[in-house]
């Protein structure tokens, strides 16, 4: 029998008024070993959204800059608190970041981009080149600095049609971190898509992409021997186009899958799973106890089916997690994971280490919550 369980606001009992008023930063940022030969992909805890650093050994690029905004959690401060934490971590790169890509111009991914321009410098800049959107106040600010920067800073909209070559699109721009030995790998395999009502075979409801989520950068990194992938919100439609261009080129095949569309019933598919054969796969998300609006209760994310499907398709264990999963909107069923699943609901911050030669591990750093509990492992096998 499935138990189906409609979060009640006594989960929050025991918190003091002030917890609940004051929107406060509850990152938290994870042990890590000093090493510096390895890809460290950083999936930052900003609750509902996503924030995504890649930590190379010669640089840094950040995949959008989350995230949630209620009385509880306040993603920009979460942000900042992890990525001043990583710069006093790497003196080396002296507060910079190779690139900024933003996938799609909502709120969910574009909050944090004042407070990035502002106190970090950025080399690079990648986004899908809209204008509308939720989050269209963050991107639109982000090409507006580039242009100011007046040269000094490269700037690329990526256009789904600019990706002739299906292995994916790539320049100095979209690639701009040079190592030493292992060199990592940027690719572009997805972005804005203009507008043709007579696209083929596929219905994106009364106007062809009317959402911004299908024109969603879709990245690949690489780092040697593992890969992994963004497909930002995209959705199923667009999922199948991009499947028809790289997934016979193998593109798509990668060890890491950051969970499309925060684990939304139709932001995966089987056949992506298949085209991927991920080893692991990390949802970013909120935790469902959070009762406000753009929160993952109002979702139900991550969703039950997306769920099973990777649980499903990914051999690779972790110690067992009993989690929530969305049913629907506002409604969750307890589930036991035992894949290697991982989500910011659950785990808090996750980062995968990877090495050259494909071999992953994966730290999570738990939820610090209102009142001050830590839910979650400090670490994961
Ligand atoms: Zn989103």
């Amino acid at each position: 029998m499935q138990v189906v369980i409609v979060l009640g606001v006594a989960l929050l009992a025991g918190c003091r008024p002030a917890d609940v008023r004051a929107p406060v930063a509850l990152a938290i940022v994870p042990e890590l070993a000093p090493r510096d030969d390895l890809w460290r992909i950083h999936f930052i805890d900003v609750g509902q959204g996503l924030a995504v650093l890649h930590e190379f050994p010669c640089g840094a690029v950040l995949v959008d800059t989350g995230g949630e905004l209620d009385e509880r959690f306040d993603s920009t401060a979460a942000l900042q608190a992890y990525l001043d934490a990583f710069f006093a971590r790497r003196t080396d790169l002296h507060g910079t970041l190779d690139l900024l890509a933003l996938t799609h111009p909502h709120l969910d991914h574009t909050r944090g981009v004042a407070l990035v321009l502002a106190r970090y410098a950025v080399r690079n800049a990648i986004d899908d080149g809209l204008t509308t959107g939720s989050g269209a106040e963050g991107q639109v600010a982000l090409q507006r600095w580039v242009q100011q920067q007046q040269g000094k800073v490269g700037y690329r909209a990526i256009l789904r049609d600019d990706v002739v070559d299906a292995h994916g699109l790539t320049d100095t721009v979209i690639d701009p971190v040079r190592c030493d030995g292992i060199d990592p790998r940027i690719v572009a395999l997805w972005g804005q898509v203009a507008q043709d009502p007579g696209w083929p075979g596929v219905r994106y409801g009364k106007t062809p992409f009317q959402n911004a989520n299908n024109h969603s950068v879709v990245l690949r990194l690489s780092y040697g021997r593992a890969a992994m992938l963004h497909t930002g919100d995209l959705e199923e439609p667009a999922i199948r186009d991009l499947l028809a261009r790289s997934g016979p080129t193998g593109a798509l095949d990668v060890d890491v899958y950051q969970v499309g569309h925060h684990g939304s019933i139709n932001g995966t598919l089987p056949e992506l799973v298949a085209a991927m054969t991920p080893e692991l796969a990390v949802f970013s998300c909120g935790p469902p106890e959070w009762q406000v609006m753009w929160s993952a209760w109002k979702f139900g994310h991550p969703r039950q089916e997306v769920v099973a499907m990777l649980q499903a398709g990914i051999a690779r264990r972790r110690r067992p997690i009993d989690v929530l999963v969305g049913v629907r909107s506002q409604t969750f069923t307890a589930q036991r994971v035992d894949a290697a699943l991982y989500a910011s609901a659950w785990d808090g911050t996750v980062v995968v280490e990877a090495e050259a030669d494909g071999r992953m591990r994966v730290v999570t750093a738990g939820r610090r919550w209102p009142g001050g509990r830590v839910h979650g492992a400090p670490a994961s096998p």
